[in-house]
């Protein structure tokens, strides 16, 4: 009898191991639009599914504090004149972008919305504007024109922010958080090409993330551990006049599409929103300067692919990123320290 007692008590027990083991690597997924892009959360276990719903309202009050076409959002409210509060939500978005943008040496700059607005890119309605105009327009973008009066920030009538560039690398770092907050241990966030990993994978080993390719399908695997994989891509926003396409990245220095020869990079390092940031700064730069800012800063790692096919890889990266079959035969350059 005692034995039949401690064979049930074994074997109810292993059940009991069997199920938790498999309700801890039990997949739950979300997915909405938000910040005008698909987001896909995924998270393993128990805590998953109150989890994602947490993740998903961080990533809606991100939208609702930053965004520029939501009339109602911080942002938009100080792009119309009023003062926002430097400690609020976005206060210290802007904060960090203008440091991005000091760091970067202007190559990402929060402030380039009144030339990204003539081209339509966050209406749709796409034109050309001519040299002339978006001269005019430079005058009005800039860090000079915001102002930080007590703890207030301002902005010169006319010049407006724009925080395109970092947002949803920042909302993937809140939605994260988030998620780890809800007791998730294991998740990977995808915001429209923006991707964050939090902890390790269920099965264990390095997550493993998919690079689009400009053509659709893949351009490589980057491997990691939690963290962030951000990509930048000329393909992401564009349209075509007379056979001339133009993107959605500008250079600060023209208002014009950025045109370093870059067609895609990738960023990898442990915080989303500065990946976001250096991944449009890396664009604006092309591989020669991006390359030299990165050795000399130390900066986050990236993979870049260029117009003529090549790609550049920082030496720490190599190891960890492999190119799909059909590029094979591309040229690689590894970048070193
Ligand atoms: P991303 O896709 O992260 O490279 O960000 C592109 C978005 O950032 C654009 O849609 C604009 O809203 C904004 N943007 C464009 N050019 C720049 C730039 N040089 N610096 C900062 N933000 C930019
Ligand atoms: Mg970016």
């Amino acid at each position: 009898m005692k034995k039949y007692v401690f064979g049930t008590v074994v074997l109810l027990a292993a059940a009991l191991l069997f199920l938790r083991h498999r309700e801890n690597g039990k997949r739950h997924e979300l997915s909405f639009f938000a910040m005008d892009t698909p987001v896909t959360l995924t998270a393993y276990g128990p805590a998953a599914p109150r989890g994602l719903r947490d993740a998903e309202e961080a990533v809606r009050k991100i939208e609702r504090e930053l965004s520029v076409t939501m009339p109602t959002s911080a942002v938009a409210r100080l792009n119309t004149g009023e003062t926002l509060p430097a400690a609020s939500a976005a206060g210290r978005a802007i904060t960090a972008a203008l440091e991005l943008c000091a760091e970067t040496d202007g190559a990402f700059d929060p402030t380039l919305y009144p030339a990204l607005r003539a081209w339509g890119f966050t209406t749709g309605e796409y034109r050309v504007p001519s040299r002339d105009e978006l001269t005019e327009l430079l005058k009005q973008c800039g860090v000079r024109h915001l102002r930080r009066e007590g703890g207030s920030l301002r902005l010169e009538a006319g010049a407006m922010i724009d925080l395109g560039g970092l947002g949803k690398g920042l909302a993937s770092d809140v939605a994260a958080q988030a998620l780890k907050d809800a007791g998730v241990e294991s998740a990977v966030l995808n915001l429209g090409g923006n991707v964050r990993t939090l902890g390790a994978r269920p099965g264990g080993g390095r997550w493993r993330i998919g690079v689009r390719a400009p053509e659709d399908g893949l351009l490589g695997v980057i491997e990691t551990d939690e963290g962030a994989v951000v990509t930048s891509g000329n393909y992401e926003r564009f349209f075509e006049r007379d056979g001339v396409r133009y993107w959605h990245i500008l250079d600060p220095k023209t208002g014009e599409p950025a045109r370093s020869g870059v067609v895609s990079v990738t960023v990898c390092g442990p915080n989303g929103e500065r990946c976001d940031a250096l991944s449009t700064a890396y664009f604006v730069m092309g591989p020669q300067k991006a390359a030299a800012f990165w050795k000399e800063r130390g900066s986050e790692s990236f993979v870049m692919l260029t117009d003529n096919g090549d790609l550049f890889v920082c030496e720490d990266l190599a190891g960890r990123f492999t190119v799909d079959q059909e590029r094979k035969n591309a040229k690689v350059t590894v970048i070193r320290r």
